[in-house]
């Protein structure tokens, strides 16, 4: 029995029905028919945002259109590859018109940014919840994976870490910033630009990579126990939003940094004699790299300060360090 809405059709067609350059056939089949380049391997991702766990339900619809996507580019770009077509599977607790209207212009804003074509979907009644999924390319064997890190590797940074857990923090009250401050940090939270085009350029240049949506600390582990190496990490040069850098000595500040996930940043390893390679990716990417340690043979995560001293981050490690 089909669950479809009674205006199912008619919401598809006007909400979500645009020209798929990137398609043999886009939406309104049985299916979409896609014609990957040759050459390339087929990469693919989902991400599921369900309202009261990841949003609140009265959120922003033209933002949470963005985020949906943005999630999902951002896996992507932790691959080293070129986005081009996705997904939209809808359910919805009713038809509100101007929440749809919203939430594509926000979803397509982004997908026509980079050339991504939606090409179907399923769109049903039910408790509020989006889930997007992303199809794109890397050329055949050069896709960047959590298993790819070696020994002496630097690790690198993009952009800066901590303004969206600030954010989180700041609405949770536990924080109190001015009203810029605070609107900085809300940006970054609710309006993540994904590394794509780093991420596509990183595919020469890295030998591992992965994108910072639990916390550098945490999603860097990921890296560590895929590639069987550990990693040193010194904490003064780890890249710090501007809204954060005066506050870095307070340990609330420091576990956003570490730890406080929704960054979207991506965090690589190259090998040492790359720098030059790399700072040249960032300024032909327009994004900011930072090398804020590097890889070695004994296992484990340790946090260097200024002096060089092992800085203690917990002992229940790093999934509990955002507590
Ligand atoms: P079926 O019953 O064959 O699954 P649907 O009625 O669910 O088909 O969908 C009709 C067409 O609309 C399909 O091409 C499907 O991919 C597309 N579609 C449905 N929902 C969405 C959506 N939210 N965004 C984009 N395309 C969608
Ligand atoms: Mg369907």
């Amino acid at each position: 029995m089909s669950s479809a809405m009674a205006s199912e059709f008619d919401l598809i067609a006007r909400f979500f029905t645009r020209p798929a350059p990137n398609a043999v056939l886009g939406v309104g089949d049985d299916a979409a028919l896609l014609a990957p380049t040759p050459g390339t391997e087929l990469v693919v991702s989902s991400d599921m945002l369900v309202a009261e766990r990841h949003f609140f339900p009265d959120a922003d619809p033209y933002l949470l259109g963005h985020k949906a996507l943005a999630v999902n580019l951002s896996d992507l770009a932790a691959m080293g590859a070129i986005p081009r077509w996705t997904t939209l599977s809808l359910a919805l607790p009713d038809v509100d018109e101007a929440w749809l209207a919203e939430f594509s212009r926000g979803f397509f804003e982004l997908a026509d940014a980079y050339n991504v074509s939606l090409v179907g979907g399923d769109t049903t009644r039910g408790p509020l919840n989006l889930c997007v999924t992303i199809l794109g390319e890397a050329p055949t064997g050069r896709a960047l994976r959590r298993s790819g890190a070696k020994v002496n590797d630097g690790i690198w940074v993009s952009g800066d870490l901590g303004a969206a857990a600030l954010g989180v923090r700041y609405l949770a009250g536990q924080i109190m910033l001015d009203a810029a401050d605070a609107a900085l940090c809300q940006g970054r939270l609710h309006r993540p630009e994904p590394r794509v085009v780093l991420g596509n350029m990183l595919c020469c240049v890295a030998h591992a990579a992965i994108d910072i949506s639990d916390g550098l600390l945490a999603d860097l582990g990921h890296i560590l126990e895929c590639s069987r190496v550990g990693a040193e990490i010194e904490f003064d040069r780890l890249p710090v939003h501007p809204v954060l850098a005066a506050k870095r000595a307070d340990p609330l500040v420091r576990r956003c940094l570490l730890a406080g996930g929704d960054d979207y940043e991506l965090c690589f390893t190259a090998p040492p004699d790359r720098d030059r390679a790399i700072l040249a990716v960032a300024h032909a990417a327009g994004v900011p790299l930072s090398r804020i340690g590097r890889i070695t043979a004994a296992s484990g995560l340790r946090l260097l300060d200024g002096e060089g001293r092992e800085m203690n981050i917990g002992e229940r490690g790093f999934d509990h360090f955002a507590d």
